[in-house]
């Protein structure tokens, strides 16, 4: 329930039936979220994504320790949108060998660490067998860690690699160590998007069937929406009607994850970034039509630390973690630092009103930070 000046904002903006639905906790439609895309009073849909946001988290803002492992930026997809593949032979173009991720999982700066966070561009040079001592590696070097690897983008590409079948190929990646799988590679789930950026890549369908695999073989993930391009309000909607569609079969999405477009050395080099009222309409938008996720993340490397602790007001729940040195946003012109400390975590939640607490992966509390 909001206060009376609220409320009368809301009714005045012509929110009134998508704030009565808020507060019986019915499910939105793909009309209304459009409509609230569309609204001009931001601070209503904000005010409306807050309700849902304390139902499902209270004051907490969750984050975690994690550290980003960018193993190879070789890809043959070409994606319009990115600024972080390499051909083969192109200067910079790397990938990491064995030894080099043993090295780097082992710094001590990467003690605390609770989650490997492992993607990369789709390298046509790699064997199956190199994503197995991928995982192998990074669990030698961390045994405690938990490994989310691999975007729904790589696990098609291991699945064809593989000489299992695709089930068998996802038993052999837990086997030698997954424990979950990012949500990135889903951009926005319509047809025309997929045409015009990003056509080598696997299509909305696969991304949503290999997900469903995933679920069934008993590992949960995450789901990502790059906004801040070419789409339209209702391909965003229809990119979460899909979402939510799949998490009411499976029930295996932990998070929504919207991510800022960043257009620097990118084929869109010519489209301006995000801005922050984009990126907080995303965020309520998200969290007032995924009635069925938990919780929605504030990719702070992207939204920037200011604006991530004002989306903890909009709807948003979750801060990420660390991260420990991004580099895919970097590339695409981020201003963000490629880290936070704990304590810089804590501090800025802090400052917000809402009660910092660190979780593992899979969102169990590892501890309550009070005042
Ligand atoms: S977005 Fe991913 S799949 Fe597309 S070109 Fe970049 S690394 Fe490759």
């Amino acid at each position: 329930m909001l206060a009376r000046f609220q409320e009368d904002r809301i009714y005045k903006a012509g929110l009134g039936s998508i704030y009565k639905k808020t507060l019986e906790a019915q499910r939105l439609t793909a009309e209304e979220g459009v409509i609230l895309y569309e609204s001009r009073d931001p601070l209503s849909v904000g005010a409306m994504a807050n309700i849902i946001r304390e139902r499902k988290n209270g004051n907490f803002a969750w984050f975690n320790q994690n550290m980003r492992i960018d193993y190879t930026n070789i890809c043959d997809k070409r994606c319009e949108f990115c600024a972080f593949s390499r051909a083969s032979g192109d200067t910079g173009a790397y990938t990491l060998s064995p030894e080099e991720i043993e090295s780097f999982a082992s710094q001590p700066e990467h003690d605390g660490v609770t989650e490997a966070h492992i993607v990369g561009g789709v390298n046509p040079g790699l064997p199956f067998d190199y994503y197995l001592e991928l995982l192998r590696t990074v669990k030698r070097a961390r045994p405690a860690i938990h490994l989310k690897a691999f975007t729904m983008v790589e696990i098609d590409q291991i699945i064809n690699l593989s000489p299992l079948s695709p089930p068998e190929t996802m038993d052999a990646l837990i086997d030698a160590g997954l424990d979950s799988c990012p949500g990135g590679g889903a951009e926005i789930l319509c047809e025309r998007i997929h045409r015009t950026l990003c056509q080598r890549k696997i299509p909305p369908e696969r991304w949503l069937e290999l997900q469903r695999m995933v679920h069934r073989r008993g590992l949960r993930t995450t789901a990502t929406m790059l906004y801040g391009h070419i789409e339209t309000a209702a391909e965003r909607v229809e990119h979460m009607i899909k979402l939510r569609q799949l998490q009411d079969e499976t029930g295996g999405f932990l998070a929504f994850v919207p991510l800022a477009f960043h257009p620097l050395n990118t084929r869109l080099s010519h489209i301006s970034f995000p801005t922050a009222l984009d990126d907080l309409m995303n965020i309520a938008v998200a969290r007032l039509m995924l009635d069925n996720f938990n919780h929605i993340k504030a990719y702070w490397i992207m939204l920037t630390p200011s604006v991530s602790q004002i989306s903890l007001s909009y709807g948003a729940d979750d801060m990420d973690g660390t991260i420990m040195r991004e580099t895919i946003a970097h590339e695409a012109g981020a201003r963000t630092p490629p880290m936070l400390s704990v304590e810089r975590l804590v501090a800025l939640i802090r400052e917000t009103g809402r009660t910092p607490a660190e979780r593992d992966s899979i969102y169990n509390p590892v501890r309550v930070y009070n005042a």
